[in-house]
């Protein structure tokens, strides 16, 4: 049983192809560059890794480029042979709570979980929903859009299940994900606490449930997602009940491009007495921030290697506000199982690591022996909370959620 996830970006299209059975990763293809001048595709099959460049106007011309080298490598020969495409969205509002299917053959409106027991024909509705969500994802929602459009024509037989980067939030409580503004900001303009990289959290939390040998719903755990965009969360008995990003993926951490927290009063301040517009504060914080607004690099590798005193006090500044969330969410949950590393930077940097832990924070001992060897446990046996690393894997977690969406079995 083949499924393929496809996480469709604004100028990009990241494919991977699942045999299900095997557990294991049948192609990675990256289609970058799309509607410029000239596209590049990075295929990886087998162990084989091949470099294209193409002119792709749109995201229509990516997917028939993948499929094209589908064939062309006999890795699939038919694409509507899939037995399901998994897609990552990243913003599902209130509406979605779980990963839902936008077709199966011959059915439709089918919201996912429990209730996809009779499906019925073809529904829009959900493609309308995503739709509606656009103002509060503007960079993100209409690229995954059209990678589920695209797909829907390619594969009009297909299932297709979409998976919502906010859902794993979304049982958050109310203290959790409401600001303190005007209760009717909410009410009305669903002004409120998203959250994000859900499905990289919630595939975390099952990898360190199935490494721990203990059941996902037992665990009280902190996992932070440390990667160009970065959040933390804080998962009591196997439910995120709070995380740094908020409205928007722009609140909590420093990361590569983004502020993360700062006072509101700064925004209003940048437009009234700087003369900003609102397009020049939003690129600002979104592009301008973070790391790159501190020391001219988004690129953790190279600050560390640079060393030079912007790049420190960039580093010294991030490490510093994950250390903060650390701290608030031990408080919230009481009793932790574990920390979790994850991400680019989180699975691959000891000496992040090594800086966020060089004091105890409640009782926490890094052993640097195993956290320079990246092992999974990089804690000592004394250390009053596990302190672990897991390598994420979104794309799986989705092609999972399409067997238990559709209630497949392999
Ligand atoms: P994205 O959020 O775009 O998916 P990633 O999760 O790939 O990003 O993380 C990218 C970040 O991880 C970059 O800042 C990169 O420098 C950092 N990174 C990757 N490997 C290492 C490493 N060995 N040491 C330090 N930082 C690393």
């Amino acid at each position: 049983m083949n499924i393929a996830v496809i996480n469709s970006g604004s100028s990009s299209i990241k494919f991977q192809l699942f045999c299900m059975e095997k557990k294991e990763v049948l192609a990675y293809i990256l289609v970058e560059q799309i509607g410029e001048f000239s596209s590049h595709t990075m295929l990886k099959y087998a162990d084989k890794k091949l470099e294209i460049t193409s002119v792709l106007k749109n995201h229509h011309d990516g997917l028939e480029e993948i499929i094209f080298l589908l064939s062309k490598y006999e890795i699939l020969q038919d694409f509507t042979s899939l037995s399901a495409i998994g897609h990552r969205v990243v913003h599902g509002g209130e509406e979605f709570k779980n990963a839902t299917v936008i077709n199966a053959i011959g059915h439709r409106v089918v919201h996912g979980g429990e209730e996809f027991k009779n499906a019925t024909v073809i529904n829009e509705s959900v493609i309308k929903q995503i739709e509606a969500l656009i103002p509060l994802a503007p960079l993100h929602n209409p690229a995954n859009l059209e990678g589920i459009l695209v797909a829907r024509k390619k594969a009009p037989f297909v299932p297709q299940i979409a998976v919502f980067d906010t859902a794993f939030h979304s049982h958050m409580p109310e203290e959790a994900y409401l600001y303190a503004l005007p209760y009717k900001m909410y009410e009305k303009y669903k002004i409120r606490r998203y959250g994000f990289h859900g499905t990289s959290h919630s595939y975390v939390l099952k990898k360190t449930a199935e490494f721990l040998k203990e059941d996902a719903g037992d665990l009280n755990i902190i996992t932070l997602h440390l990667g160009n965009g970065s959040s933390v969360c804080a998962i009591e008995e196997g439910v995120s009940v709070d995380t740094s990003m908020g409205f928007t993926p722009l609140e909590g951490l420093i990361m590569g491009s983004r502020c993360g927290d700062i006072d509101p009063a700064i925004l209003i301040h940048m437009q009234r007495e700087l003369g900003m517009s609102v397009d020049e504060v939003d690129t600002l914080l979104n592009k301008k921030s973070g790391l790159i607004g501190i020391c001219g690099s988004n690129d953790v590798r190279s600050l560390i290697e640079l060393n030079d005193e912007k790049s420190k006090l960039a580093i010294k500044m991030m490490v510093r506000r994950i250390k903060k969330y650390i701290g608030a969410y031990i408080a919230l949950l009481g009793e932790v199982d574990a920390i979790v590393f994850t991400g680019g930077i989180g699975e691959n940097s000891a000496y992040i690591r090594e800086m966020i832990f060089e004091t105890e924070i409640c009782g926490t001992v890094l052993d640097k022996d195993l956290n320079n060897k990246n092992e999974t446990v990089i804690s000592t046996k004394k250390s009053s909370i596990k302190l672990m690393v897991i390598k994420t894997n979104e794309e799986e977690e989705i092609a999972n959620e399409c067997l238990s969406v559709l209630k497949l079995k392999v």
